[in-house]
C-alpha cells in the first residue's frame, strides 16, 4: 500500500467538499498555496510510511519498561518522532509567530491523519505536544509562551496533560492535588505555586524522547485552614515541566515530579502512559521539596482553560479513531479482495465443480466492507469539518460568522469524538469478522487496530459523559440555540439534495430531515419532563442517535457535492451513503423510541436487580 489515505477521497473531502483554497485568500494564508498543501499531504504519507508504520507492531509487542530510574521505548519511536519534528509536522497548525507553518487546521488534521492510521501510539507524542502548546499560546503570558510553547512547537519538549487521579475521573472536581503559593510578585516565568499529589493515566508522562516534558496539571489551592474548596470552579491550572527553565530558557535543575509506575494497558501500548506524584520530595528545586508550577490565568479558571486542550482534544481523539477504522477497512478490504472462499448460489444451487469466489463477493461481507466504509470515512468527513469549522473561527470576517461556527463547534464536538470511537471500533470489530479466525490472531493487524480502538471511548471523557455534555448542555445552551444553527444547517443540505440533478440524493432528504426532527422532538420530551435525573438517565440513547442523524447530513452533503462536482468519488459515496440510509439511519427512532416516552426504567430499576 503506498497510500495511507486514498488521495482522490482526501481531495474530494479537502477541496470539493470544504472549499479548502478558500481559505487562501485570506491573510493569515497567503504565504501558502494548493500545491504547499498538497506537497505537505504527500510528505506526511511518506515519513507515515516510511518511519511510523514499520515499528506499529513493534510498539505493541514492546511495551515501554520501567527499571525503577528510566523509561525506555524501542528506539524506533524517537527516531520517527526526530523525522516527524524535522519535518516541520510539530507545528503544522501554530502561527509563524512561534516558529510554526501557520497550516490551516483542515490541512493539519488531513496530515496527521496519515501518522493515526500508521502508528497510533507513535501519533500520542506529537498529539499531546501540538495540544499543550497551543493551550500556551493561547492562554499562558509572553514569558511562558516563550519559555515552554516555543520548544514544543520546534519538537525539542514534548508536553502532557494531566487532570485524572487515581480517585478523580469523570468528577474532575474532586480532585486533591494541592498547589500552595509561593511569595513573590511579577516573577518572569509568572506566579509560582508548590504542587503535591498524584495523576493518574497520563499518557507521555516519562521518557527520553525530548529535552523536557511539560506538564500542564489541574490543582487546587487550599483555603486558609489547609481544606480544599469543593467544585470545579476552585481548579486552577500550571505549568509544571519536568526540568525547570530559566526566563533565559535554560534548563535548570530536576523539577520534584516523578515517576510512581507505568499501566499496562490493551492497546496504545507505545504511548507510555503513567502515575506520577508531584512533590513527592524527591527532587529538591530551590532547596525543598513541592514540584514547582506557574500558573496560567487567574486561580479558578483551570478547568475553563484546560477545555481549550480538551477540546482539541476531543476533535483529535476522533480523528485517531476514525484512522484506526480506516485503516481496518483498507486491510479488510484488500484481504477480503484475494481470499478465495465458498461459492455464490445460482438458481441449481452451488457448483462445486467451480472455482471459489473471493469472499468479497458474498453479500454479507459486502455488508461488512460496506458499513466499515461508511463509519470510518463519515468519521474522517466530519472530523475534517469540524477542523475547518476552527478554521472559520479563525478568520470569519465577523461576529455572526465566528457565532455560527463556534455554535456548531461547541455542540459537534461530543459528537466529533464519541460517534467514531463507537462505531469506528465497531468498524475494527468487523474487519476481524471479514478475516475470520485469521482476524482474531496476532499475525494479521486488524486485532491490534481493534485493541488501540477501545481507548477512545473511555479516554478525554467517557462515551456517558459526551452523553451528558450533550443532552445535559450543548443542546439546551443559550435556548437551544446550538441546536437550531445545527438543524439550520441540516435543513441547507436537504434544500441543496432538492435542488440537485440526482433523484436520490433528492429522495434522501426526507428521512434525514425526519431524523432531525425525532432528534428534536426527543430533546423537547426530555426536557418537558421537569426533571433532570429522568432526562439525563437518556443521555446515550440520544447520544447515538444525534450521532447517526449527524452522520447522515454529513453522507448527504457528501453526495450532493460528490454529484455536483462529478467527483471521481463519487462512486464510493453513493455507495456508503446508501448503505448509511438503508441500513443505519432507521435506528434513529428506535435509539430515541424510550426517550420519547419518558421511559424510567435507568432511574427506577432497584440497585439490587443489576
Ligand atoms: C490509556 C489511557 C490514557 C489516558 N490519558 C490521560 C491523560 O493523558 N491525562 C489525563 O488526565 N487522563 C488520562 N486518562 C484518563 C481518562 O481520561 C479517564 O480514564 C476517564 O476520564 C475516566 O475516568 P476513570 O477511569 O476514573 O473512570 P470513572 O470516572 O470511574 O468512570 C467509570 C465509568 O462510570 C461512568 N461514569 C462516571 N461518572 C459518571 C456520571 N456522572 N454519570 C454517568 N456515568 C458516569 C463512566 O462513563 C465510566 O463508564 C487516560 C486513560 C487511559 C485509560
Amino acid at each position: 500500500m503506498n497510500e495511507l489515505v486514498d488521495r482522490r477521497l482526501l481531495d474530494f473531502l479537502l477541496y470539493d467538499w470544504l472549499r479548502t483554497e478558500d481559505l487562501l485568500a485570506h491573510p493569515r494564508y497567503t504565504e501558502h498555496s494548493r500545491a504547499g498543501f498538497d506537497a505537505m499531504l504527500e510528505a506526511a504519507n511518506r515519513l507515515a510510511l516510511a518511519q511510523f508504520a514499520p515499528h506499529n507492531r513493534k510498539s505493541d509487542l514492546n511495551e515501554p519498561q520501567f527499571d525503577g530510574e528510566r523509561v525506555t521505548l524501542i528506539p524506533e519511536v524517537k527516531r520517527a518522532l526526530d523525522a516527524f519534528v524535522a519535518g516541520g509536522f510539530m507545528g503544522m497548525a501554530a502561527d509563524a509567530a512561534l516558529g510554526g507553518l501557520q497550516l490551516p487546521s483542515v490541512i493539519e488534521k488531513a496530515c496527521f491523519a496519515h501518522f493515526c492510521a500508521a502508528n497510533i501510539a507513535t501519533s500520542g507524542y506529537p498529539f499531546l505536544t501540538a495540544g499543550n502548546a497551543s493551550l500556551i499560546a493561547a492562554h499562558g503570558s509572553a514569558a511562558q509562551v516563550e519559555a515552554f510553547a516555543r520548544p514544543q512547537v520546534a519538537g525539542r519538549f514534548f508536553g502532557t496533560m494531566c487532570l485524572s487521579e487515581p480517585q478523580a475521573g469523570s468528577s474532575l472536581s474532586d480532585i486533591v492535588t494541592r498547589a500552595v503559593r509561593e511569595p513573590g510578585d511579577d516573577l518572569p516565568l509568572g506566579p509560582r505555586y508548590r504542587l503535591s499529589g498524584s495523576k493518574m493515566w497520563i499518557s507521555g508522562g516519562e521518557h527520553e524522547l525530548a529535552e523536557n516534558i511539560v506538564h500542564l496539571v489541574l490543582a487546587k489551592v487550599p483555603n486558609p485552614d489547609g481544606t480544599l474548596p469543593p467544585g470545579t470552579r476552585a481548579i486552577s491550572i500550571f505549568i509544571v515541566p519536568r526540568v525547570l527553565v530559566g526566563a533565559d530558557g535554560a534548563l535548570g535543575a530536576r523539577n520534584d515530579v516523578v515517576l510512581a509506575g507505568l499501566n499496562h494497558k490493551l492497546g496504545y501500548r507505545g504511548t507510555v502512559n503513567t502515575l506520577l506524584s508531584f512533590g513527592e520530595g524527591r527532587f529538591t528545586p530551590d532547596g525543598r521539596g513541592g514540584a514547582i508550577g506557574y500558573r496560567i490565568g487567574a486561580e479558578g479558571q483551570g478547568l475553563a482553560i484546560m477545555f481549550h486542550m480538551m477540546n482539541e482534544a476531543r476533535i483529535g481523539v476522533g480523528l485517531g479513531a476514525a484512522m484506526l477504522g480506516y485503516a481496518g477497512y483498507r486491510y479488510a478490504r484488500q484481504y477480503a479482495r484475494e481470499r478465495p472462499q465458498g461459492r455464490p448460489a445460482g438458481a441449481a444451487g452451488k457448483d462445486s465443480s467451480q472455482p471459489q469466489v473471493p469472499i468479497a463477493r458474498h453479500a454479507d461481507v459486502r455488508r461488512m466492507l460496506l458499513a466499515q466504509k461508511a463509519y470510518a470515512e463519515g468519521a474522517l468527513a466530519l472530523n475534517l469539518y469540524c477542523a475547518r469549522l476552527v478554521d472559520e473561527l479563525k478568520i470569519a470576517p465577523d461576529d455572526a460568522g465566528r457565532l455560527r461556527a463556534q455554535q456548531l463547534l461547541d455542540l459537534l464536538t461530543p459528537i466529533a469524538k464519541s460517534w467514531p470511537s463507537q462505531w469506528c471500533l465497531e468498524a475494527n470489530s468487523l474487519a476481524i469478522q471479514v478475516l475470520g479466525g485469521y482476524g482474531y490472531t496476532r499475525e494479521y493487524p486488524v486485532e491490534q487496530h481493534w485493541r488501540d480502538n477501545r481507548l477512545n471511548m473511555i479516554h478525554e471523557g467517557t462515551h456517558g459523559i459526551q452523553a451528558l455534555d450533550l443532552l445535559g448542555r450543548k443542546v439546551v445552551q443559550d435556548g437551544g440555540a446550538l441546536l437550531h444553527r445545527l438543524a439550520q444547517e441540516m435543513a441547507a443540505t436537504c434544500d441543496r439534495a432538492a435542488a440537485s440533478g440526482d433523484a436520490e440524493a433528492k429522495a434522501l432528504s426526507e428521512p434525514l430531515q425526519r431524523a432531525v426532527d425525532a432528534v428534536k422532538e426527543a430533546t423537547r420530551a426530555l426536557w418537558a419532563s421537569g426533571s433532570p435525573a429522568l432526562a439525563l438517565s437518556h443521555a446515550t440513547g440520544y447520544l447515538q442517535a444525534f450521532g447517526h442523524t449527524v452522520l447522515a447530513w454529513i453522507w448527504l452533503d457528501l453526495l450532493v457535492t460528490a454529484c455536483d462536482r462529478g467527483s471521481a468519488a463519487a462512486v464510493g459515496v453513493t455507495a456508503a451513503c446508501r448503505y448509511f440510509y438503508s441500513h443505519e439511519l432507521p435506528h434513529v427512532a428506535a435509539w430515541l423510541a424510550p426517550a420519547r416516552t419518558r421511559d424510567p426504567l435507568l432511574i427506577d430499576t432497584p440497585e439490587e436487580a443489576l
